[in-house]
């Protein structure tokens, strides 16, 4: 069955066609420009596929996600210019009679892990995905459906305790300042050191002060929401860099919860090359299709 797959994010949108075993049959990606072009180049790509069964869509946001809101379907107050309140999903309804799910970057990542995970045999039921990319969020996934009713959960946005050598900075979040996204987004390398992250050696101290605020965000995660596990995507995560966040989050912890084995515990994605969410939406598509 031909599914369509809109992974959507404040600087390219990538657009896929494929099927309910995750196959990717074309992909093509773009800059994210204006809501107008960029949205006619999104239809104008599935239009080439007349076979398409429904579509799932993967935001950036803040997006309205309750059915019975007016405005459900657009992404609402986001700091990216043009793109607040955007009739996104009524764009894409103009031209395409089909099921098409509307859901968040995040959570799209995250079906698109627990899918996976029962794929390896995982026997999971929850788990909580990170991004820690341009911006910082998570979505979380228990039994199939999303946490969040009045809105998706915003966890990109939680307050933490400051390291104590890096109470200088301001952080960069322009609601919050130092909240999570403010202290651990890909720009806050620019921030405090002048540098792109991938050109600060993972022996800069900075990697430890990042590395104490996520492991913060996943111990409360766990604390709160018990998932299987915690799964961290996005261009500033590697497996070495993830090792210093099992290092503080053991220390944090401090034996008080058993979470298993760590490094299966807190773990990069299944699906390689940030691709989580183009598999979470071919699952979420499907399940479209036959609810
Ligand atoms: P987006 O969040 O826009 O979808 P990514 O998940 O690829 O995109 O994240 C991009 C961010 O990750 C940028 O801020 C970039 O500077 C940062 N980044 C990319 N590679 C690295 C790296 N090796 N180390 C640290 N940060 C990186
Ligand atoms: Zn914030």
């Amino acid at each position: 069955m031909r599914l369509g797959s809109i992974e959507a994010d404040g600087t390219k949108f990538v657009c896929a066609v494929g099927n309910e075993n995750y196959q990717i049959e074309d992909q093509v990606q773009f800059p994210t420009t204006t809501p107008v072009e960029t949205l006619q180049q999104t239809v104008d790509y599935f239009k080439q596929f007349p076979d398409l069964k429904a579509i799932s869509i993967a935001s950036f946001g803040p997006i309205e996600i309750r059915k019975n809101a007016p405005k459900y379907g657009f992404i609402t107050a986001t700091p990216k210019p043009n793109w607040s309140n955007v009739d996104f999903l009524g764009r894409l309804k103009q031209d395409f009679d089909l099921p098409i799910v509307w859901t968040t970057d995040v959570n799209g990542s995250a079906y698109g892990e627990y899918v996976m995970s029962v794929l390896y045999n995982e026997r999971i039921d929850s788990l909580t995905y990170y991004t820690i990319g341009t911006g910082v969020g998570a979505g979380t996934v228990i039994d199939g459906k999303f946490v969040g009713e009045l809105g998706h959960p915003e966890m990109g946005h939680v307050r933490l305790k400051r390291h104590p050598d890096d109470l200088d900075f301001k952080g960069i979040c322009p609601y919050h300042g130092d909240c999570l996204e403010g202290l651990v987004a890909g720009p806050t390398f620019e921030a405090r050191t002048g540098n792109k992250g991938a050109d600060v050696p993972l022996t800069d101290h900075v990697w430890d002060i990042m590395a104490y605020y996520i492991a913060q965000a996943a111990l409360q995660t766990t604390l709160v929401m018990r998932p299987a596990k915690i799964v961290f995507g996005g261009g500033v995560m590697s497996e070495a860099f993830l090792d210093k966040v099992r290092d503080q989050f053991k220390t944090l912890m401090n034996g008080y919860l058993d979470v298993g084995e760590l490094a299966d515990y807190l773990t990069m994605p299944l699906v390689e090359h940030n691709g989580s969410a183009t598999v979470g939406n071919f699952a979420l598509a499907f399940n479209a299709v036959n609810h």
